[in-house]
């Protein structure tokens, strides 16, 4: 059976939990945890970057930080996770969707215009498939109309946009470590990455709780309080320690994913050439980090009987998303602003392929023959 993921795993993470585990500290902000964040504030190059128990809480930090209330409208596309959604709902706000771009199934940067009122606070990009969106063109208006960019970068880490690393353009960006994703801190994992230095004391305290905290363990004051709302958004050092395995090797999981994603590409381009499929989209301005690999065909009835048929040959491939707009909690706190021309067809035809760091080539070439001998 080839599985459709399964978590990256690169063995240097061993020795690491084992010593988180003897340390006698394994909460939150512990050793592994420093070691993690100084890693992307160097490798970013950011200020701060906060490590989260999973991506959906780093973007309910930063719905907090931006300071939304009820009413307020926050822009997002529907074709998305609904992490993407609730961490601003659960504040209140208005969730407007915007459609998507056919070539990469990003929200489409000259839709959102349209979308603004006097009630908008915030753009909330998504760089599906860790390939970004325009984001120059949408910084840009975001500028003009004084609103704030958020990234949910969850699948982005490691790609970038004109050489800059996707989650470090916008005010805020938050990753995923989630067991699907690139690089896991253990199976559930986040960061909050705050490029505006106006946050970063504020998203210490959030994240504290609601207390000064990280000042007091920092020597600058003598007891710490509650001082605003907040939580508990810190993961334990062992998820921390099962990272840091995996920053060990960032480039080397990179290079394996990329090599493999190339070799689906390769294997797939003769029957896309003939019109049967179409194959992702990687605009020259963006540098991606083969988080998945997924092709489009005909319809909705052709993916049902690929799915069926691959699963038949023992490979699982899968579909998502179900855009958000058309879902009952979609229709109760949002509104689809304009037409939706490709959110929902698009979606529609797309399915994912096994794409996994101990993916083998071998693997991939035989599920490359079995849709070649889907279509043939
Ligand atoms: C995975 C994912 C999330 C949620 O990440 P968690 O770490 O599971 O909370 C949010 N948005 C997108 C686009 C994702 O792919």
């Amino acid at each position: 059976m080839i599985p459709f993921n399964k978590p990256p795993y690169t063995g240097s993470e061993d020795k690491y939990l084992l010593e988180a585990a003897r340390s006698s500290a394994i909460a939150g902000d512990g050793a592994f945890s420093k070691k993690c964040e100084q890693w992307f504030e160097l490798s970013l190059n950011v200020k701060k970057t906060l490590l989260t128990p999973n991506c959906t809480q780093a973007l309910e930090m930063a719905a907090i930080l931006i300071d939304i209330q009820p009413g307020d409208e926050v822009i997002m596309p529907s074709y998305t996770f609904v992490s993407t959604a609730n961490a601003f709902v659960l504040r209140g706000a208005k969730v407007v969707f915007v459609d998507i771009r056919r070539d990469t199934m990003n929200i489409d940067e000259t839709k959102i215009d349209a979308a603004i009122t006097g009630k908008t606070k915030a753009i909330v990009v998504v760089h599906y498939a860790g390939v970004a969106c325009e984001m120059d063109s949408i910084m840009r208006l975001a500028n003009d109309k004084g609103l704030f960019v958020i990234e949910d970068a969850a699948q982005g880490m490691m790609s970038s946009y004109n050489g800059k690393a996707l989650g470090t353009i916008g005010h805020i960006g938050a990753y995923s470590f989630h067991e699907t994703k690139n690089y896991t801190s253990g199976g559930e994992g986040g960061l909050l990455i705050i490029n505006d230095p106006k946050f970063v004391e504020r998203a210490e305290i959030i994240r504290e709780k609601g207390t000064n905290r990280s000042k007091f363990f920092r020597g600058m004051i003598d007891k710490y309080s509650w001082v605003d709302v907040g939580s508990s958004y810190l993961p334990s050092d062992i998820q921390a320690a099962y990272l840091w395995g995996q920053l060990e090797n960032a480039d080397y999981i990179n290079g394996k994913r990329l090599e493999l994603w190339s070799l689906y590409y390769e294997e797939l381009s003769s029957i896309a050439e003939k019109g049967l499929i179409e194959l992702p989209c990687i605009p020259n301005d963006c540098t991606h980090n083969a988080h998945m690999f997924y092709i489009k065909v005909a319809n909705l009835e052709v993916r049902t009987d690929l799915i069926r048929y691959l699963k038949e040959n023992n490979i699982m491939a899968v579909f998502h998303y179900i855009p958000l707009h058309s879902a009952e909690a979609g229709k109760k706190f949002g509104t689809f602003s304009g037409e939706d021309l490709y959110t929902t067809v698009e979606s529609e035809r797309l399915v994912r392929l096994p794409l996994f760091f101990s993916l083998e080539p071998q693997q991939v070439i035989k599920v490359c023959s079995y849709i070649n001998s889907f279509f043939a």
